[in-house]
């Protein structure tokens, strides 16, 4: 007897598809090409495999065939504790008054040098966080196949959010060009620069063809997680933090400068847990960590430490706040090495010492003050439900 839908079926193609375009072989052939598209492409929502019950050392960082849905039994606690201390730790830019820095951006007690500081520093950071934002949603978070990373990444993901609101507020409050900061990213060359090294390495991660499972791709995938962990957010962040928290610490933008502190302390987490993923890969996939690996990321490290001084003398061409492109250099330097050590490769500059030792401070906000002091009283967030 005649299979009618085994007969006339082109080879490969899916029965559902033969009902819906039979008599359209331009149609059938463009849903073909669409298909196999997708097949390429996508990373399966719940990933194929095991039957029965996760056990926890079915459970791996990247290339994990266990369900990603199942968040217990945890393998990864130090992924769960830092979600659990991120939204501890939750706050929102509208919270923080920013009455004295408008008083103060109107008044003529800002000299020029200190306002180019401020524009190009919210220049480099209003962008930078919508990029790394993207750089979880779209790329890190489908290749980290493991539901405890993944809690904490959407943690993160909302963190990104409320930075890039912070500096839109700060922007809105000062009451500056939107314009023109929002732009800089393209029209600064010193930021333009830092975004241009970025971007090959979030493309990586956020073009829907990339997939990891080989040598290679893993490989590719612990390139990019370094330079977004350690060189973004552990090394351009820094210097920009330093120069808003220096302001604060002279009794100038003392609002922004408390905004930027909720966003060191975030980003010091994102920072720690991605240095903990990148540490996990390593020790799962020991294959991937080669001598010229290790090599090829020292010489990004290096390249990332260039930009960031020449973004330093671009917005502190003078030197400020007693701050200067030189003390800048050495903070660089410092910084490289800790990331260096972090990850387990060899230092880059011997003997760097630390020229802001407060900031270390700044990271722990409860040694500065208490968090809830300089909350408005209108705060709503807690307040919005009433159970009478
Ligand atoms: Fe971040």
């Amino acid at each position: 007897m005649l299979n009618f839908e085994e007969d006339i079926k082109p080879a490969g193609m899916p029965l559902d598809m033969m009902r819906i375009s039979s008599f359209d072989e331009a149609l059938i052939m463009e849903k073909l090409a669409a298909q196999t598209e997708i097949e390429e492409c996508a990373e399966p929502v719940v990933q194929a495999k095991p039957v029965g019950r996760i056990r926890v050392e079915d459970k791996r960082i990247i290339n994990c065939n266990a369900d990603v849905n199942q968040l217990v039994p945890f393998k990864y606690k130090w992924a769960w504790e830092k979600y659990l201390s991120a939204c501890a730790n939750h706050w929102m830019p509208q919270e923080v008054n920013m009455t004295a820095d408008i008083a103060l951006w109107k008044s003529d007690k800002l000299s020029e040098d200190e306002r180019l500081l401020v524009k190009r520093n919210l220049g480099f950071f209003t962008t930078a966080d919508s990029l790394a934002a993207n750089n979880i949603v779209l790329g890190t978070y489908r290749h980290i196949s493991n539901p405890e990373c993944r809690q904490y990444l959407l943690r993160q993901a909302f963190e990104e959010a409320i930075h890039t609101h912070a500096y839109q507020y700060i922007v809105e409050s000062l009451g500056l060009d939107e314009g023109e900061i929002f732009n800089m990213y393209h029209e600064v060359p010193s930021i333009r620069a830092k975004d241009e090294f970025l971007l090959p390495f979030i493309d990586t991660l956020t073009n829907p063809a990339f997939k990891t499972g080989t040598p290679e791709a893993d490989r590719q995938l612990l390139r990019s997680l370094i330079v977004f962990a350690c060189i973004m957010e552990g090394l351009f962040f820094y210097v920009g933090f330093v120069q808003i928290l220096a302001l604060g610490r002279q009794n100038k933008m003392t609002g922004a400068a408390e905004q930027y502190q909720y966003i060191l302390r975030d980003e010091s987490m994102h920072l720690n847990f991605g240095v903990d993923v990148i540490n996990q890969i390593k020790m799962e996939n020991p294959h991937l960590w080669t001598t010229e690996f290790r090599e090829e990321v020292r010489g990004l490290i290096q390249k990332g430490v260039e930009l960031e001084y020449a973004y330093a003398e671009d917005t502190m061409p003078r030197g400020v706040l007693g701050l200067n492109s030189t003390m800048f250099k050495e903070y660089l330097r410092f910084i490289a090495n800790r990331r260096c050590q972090q990850i387990g490769v060899d230092v880059l500059y011997q003997g760097a010492n630390n020229p802001f030792p407060w900031m270390a401070e700044m990271i722990d906000l409860k040694k500065e003050k208490n968090f809830f002091e300089t909350r408005v009283t209108e705060y709503q967030t807690g307040g919005a439900l009433s159970w009478d």
